[in-house]
């Protein structure tokens, strides 16, 4: 489409074509945008086996991450996982790099023109991308246990809890709902929960509620037509994310966006399709639906919209690649390039069936929007602690009379788990002991504060009598109420 001399200036965008299928399906992609009107500046960069080969580690050569840094904005095609020693994935590169917090995956079904066991499926999930287990902080504490830290933040929640509110409402959704599992983890899911909660409470025109993640995952397998936006924790977001692209039945067309308030990076699901490389016949889909998120993310809905009613369009008419041509749903067996060429024809038009998309243009993008509110600091009070031992022993009373007398005059042994379960003071001979022993101090006398020297002075008595403490953690309160787990 022509721009006039009143058209804004194109917006810069960085595109990195990738591997194998990457090349061709980004040149079609790119294609059909120009031809929507998508006022865009692309620089584009090397990325992939050719940066690797180079002996960039992160897959992006540096005039990428520049480029990157720079335009906000990174369109790219897949990119084959290095085995080399060193060699790190681009995508979790570029989500610690650049701060991509949110992972946003729109799962669709498109019934009757691509078979589904869910035709009317219309789900977006909202995965947190940087904090919880895959912070990646693990120890190996004893021979039998290794622990694995759940990093749960207020802030970190409650951008990722903001965003996709503000998604819905950017996207005229209906309903957010959250998965959790408060009811076991009641420190870490709580937070996020009640986060939620706050959150949602200021967007009265958006449904909200949520779901225990077990029961959350299983009803969106089965019923996916009852979810509208689902947010969710980092473990949990990938885990249910799959699920919900898989039951689409059409999880090659299906785009994301990881997105940060600086940086965003769109690319498809697939990955670069080695076998098919070269051949002209990958669908471009999947890049295509991730470029209508990104001219969104721009301000360009008016753009995304008409890529998106064309694409619709095309589906509907039974143009379809070789990876989705079905008897009595496809008409026409096309390769890459006339998938896009199909596409550039039908932009204008809407699809009969399917539902038609409108996009609002010229808002600002969610991500940018999202902060966090400031913190406020809470009255912290010591009140105790939990000392980590590494212990070969099996009977916890013995293990208790060589502790009790570590606390001195400010600690009192109060109790002793293994693996989280209770073994002393009430014995309880069912729990399987291993080496790994929690012994809980609390303040004497009762209700006092505990000093930093008392825990101090209570682990140098530990090293003195031969223990070996392995981690201990402070136990608090936080304007009166407890910071730490009941037993
Ligand atoms: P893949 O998605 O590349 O291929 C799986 C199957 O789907 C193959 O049969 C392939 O031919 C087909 N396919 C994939 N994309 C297609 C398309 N656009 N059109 C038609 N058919 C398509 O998965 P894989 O073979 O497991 O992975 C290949 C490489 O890509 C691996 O190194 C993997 O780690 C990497 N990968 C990268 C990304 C990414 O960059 N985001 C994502 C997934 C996998």
């Amino acid at each position: 489409m022509p721009s006039s001399d009143h058209s804004p200036p194109p917006t810069p965008i960085t595109a990195a074509a990738g591997d194998g299928i990457g090349p061709e399906v980004m040149e079609a992609v790119l294609e059909v945008l120009e031809r929507a009107g998508a006022r865009l500046a692309v620089e584009h960069v090397t990325a992939g086996d050719a940066a690797y080969r180079r002996g960039h580690d992160t897959g992006l050569e540096p005039a990428g991450w520049e480029s990157v840094r720079r335009t906000g904005v990174l369109l790219k095609g897949p990119v084959t996982t290095p085995h080399g020693a060193g060699q790190r994935s681009l995508n979790v590169a570029a989500r610690t790099r650049l701060g991509l917090f949110a992972n946003v995956r729109p799962c669709v079904s498109y019934h009757p023109y691509v078979r589904t066991r869910h035709p009317r499926m219309d789900v977006v999930i909202v995965r947190e991308n940087e904090e919880d287990l895959y912070a990646g902080i693990e120890h190996r504490q004893t021979d039998d246990v290794i622990q694995s830290v759940k990093l749960i933040s207020r802030p970190g929640s409650e951008r990722i809890v903001r965003y996709a509110f503000e998604y819905a409402r950017t996207n005229h959704r209906q309903k957010v709902t959250a998965f959790v599992k408060d009811n076991i983890m009641k420190l870490t899911d709580g937070l996020f929960l009640r986060i939620f909660r706050e959150v949602a409470a200021e967007y009265p025109e958006i449904r909200a509620d949520h779901l225990i993640v077990d029961i959350g995952a299983a009803r969106l397998a089965d019923q996916p037509e009852r979810f509208d936006v689902i947010v969710t924790l980092n473990l949990y977001g990938d885990i249910v994310s799959d699920i919900a692209a898989q039951v689409t039945g059409s999880v090659g067309l299906a785009g994301s966006a990881n997105v940060g308030e600086h940086c965003a990076l769109f690319e498809a699901l697939h990955g670069s399709g080695p076998a098919i490389a070269g051949q002209g016949v990958a669908n471009p889909s999947g890049l295509l639906m991730a470029a209508v998120m990104m001219l969104v993310h721009i301000g360009q809905g008016e753009a995304a919209a008409r890529v998106h009613n064309a694409w619709l369009k095309t589906i509907e008419d039974g143009v379809h690649t070789a990876d989705l041509f079905a008897r009595g749903l496809s008409r026409y067996r096309v390769g890459t390039r006339a998938f896009a060429d199909a596409v550039v024809e039908r932009l204008g038009d809407l699809p009969r069936t399917l539902p038609t998309v409108g996009y609002a243009s010229g808002r600002v993008a969610p991500g940018r929007a999202v902060r966090a509110t400031p913190r406020v600091p809470a009255v912290k009070t010591l009140v105790g602690v939990d000392v980590f031992l590494h212990w070969g022993g099996d009977r916890p009373e013995e293990l208790a009379a060589l502790v009790a007398p570590l606390g001195g005059e400010a600690l009192r042994l109060t109790g002793i788990s293994n693996r989280s379960q209770s073994v002393w003071p009430e014995p309880n001979p069912s729990v399987l002991c291993t080496d790994h022993w929690r012994c809980r101090f609390r303040a004497r006398p009762e209700g006092a504060t505990v000093s930093h020297r008392a825990i101090v002075d209570l682990l140098a008595r530990a090293a003195e009598a031969g223990l070996d403490f392995i981690q201990t953690e402070n136990l608090c309160d936080f304007d009166g109420t407890p910071g730490f787990s009941a037993t």
